[in-house]
This record gives structure tokens, C-alpha cells and sequence, in this order.
């Protein structure tokens, strides 16, 4: 019998680059160091990479420190799921804890955009649900993608105040 020469090379499917957007978060201990920590570890994650400024903010629905917030656009190739692995990876080397809902946090990461993906499962929401109700996530998401901010969702939030440091 002759030996089989065409067998096809198996690799796997390539993935394309899709921008996320982060938010990140952080109201405990060196809240501004954490921030920018952890936008530096979130290069680690893509190509192509851009920080907005960083913002003071109140805690929303919860007493405690004020929050530092800033917001990570990123060109990758993970999926969203292993993404938000990676996230959480960072927010534990962060040292986060979760005693209870809202509880302050040394660093909060949630992806608030992928592209233009649209997902709903029990673990990933995006765009991020609470996204255009929150002034912290918009307007430094305003200052790097203007594109993906309908100025009537800034405008209904101009009573949280926000500052930029
Ligand atoms: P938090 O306590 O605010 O850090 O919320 C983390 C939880 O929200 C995790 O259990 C995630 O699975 C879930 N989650 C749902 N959608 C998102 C998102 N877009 N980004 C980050 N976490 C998300």
C-alpha cells in the first residue's frame, strides 16, 4: 500500500484581535499605586495598549474610602472568559477579598466592552450591565474611545461627581 503523503496539518483556528475595555477599581491601601499596577500588568495581556487619565470618585452604593478609577483599552487575543480568568488572577494578587457585596476593595478589574461581543451567561455579562449608569467607568472610557460613548448616557451622570488626578 502507498504510504499517505497528504495528510493536511492540523492547526488550530486563529483568532482575531479584538479591543476590551477595563475598568479598574481601587478604594484600600495605595488606592493610585494599585491602578496603575495593575494597568501595567493588564499590557502584559495584548498588543497594542492605552490608559486613560486617573479619576477620584465616591463609592457608589457603599460607605468607605473614595476610589480611584481609571479604564484599560487592550488589544487581545484571549477570549472574554479567559480574560476575565486573567483578571481575576490580578485581583487576587492584589490581595481582594470579598467579605460582602460592595465591600472596598484593594483592586476591582471588570471588562466593560470585547469588542463589539455581546454576551450573557452565568458567569460574563458585556457590555458590563451596569456600565452607563456608572460615570467612573464612562468618562475615562469617554477620554480613550470616544466612539463608544453616546454623550446622553455622560449627560444623565452629571451628578456623580468625578475627579480627574
Ligand atoms: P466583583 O465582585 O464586582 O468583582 O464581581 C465579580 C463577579 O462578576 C465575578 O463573579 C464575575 O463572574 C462577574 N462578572 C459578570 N460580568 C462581568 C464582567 N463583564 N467583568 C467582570 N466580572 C463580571
Amino acid at each position: 500500500m502507498a504510504p499517505i503523503t497528504d495528510v493536511p496539518t492540523l492547526t488550530p483556528p486563529s483568532r482575531s484581535v479584538v479591543r476590551a475595555y477595563i475598568a479598574i477599581g481601587a478604594n484600600l491601601g495605595d488606592a493610585p499605586q494599585q491602578v496603575v499596577t495593575a494597568a501595567r500588568d493588564l499590557q502584559r495581556l495584548g498588543a497594542a495598549w492605552v490608559c486613560s487619565s486617573l479619576y477620584r470618585t465616591a463609592p457608589q452604593g457603599a460607605s468607605g474610602p473614595d476610589y480611584v478609577n481609571a479604564v484599560v483599552g487592550l488589544d487581545t487575543l484571549l477570549t472574554a472568559p479567559d480574560l476575565l480568568d486573567e483578571l481575576q488572577r490580578l485581583e487576587l494578587a492584589a490581595g481582594r477579598e470579598r467579605p460582602y457585596p460592595n465591600a472596598p476593595r484593594t483592586l476591582d478589574l471588570d471588562i466593560v466592552l470585547y469588542g463589539d461581543a455581546r454576551i450573557d451567561s452565568a458567569r460574563l455579562q458585556i457590555p458590563h450591565p451596569r456600565m452607563w449608569s456608572r460615570a467612573f467607568v464612562l468618562v475615562p472610557l469617554q477620554e480613550i474611545a470616544p466612539n463608544r460613548v453616546d454623550a446622553c448616557h455622560l449627560h444623565a451622570l452629571a451628578d456623580q461627581a468625578i475627579r480627574r488626578i
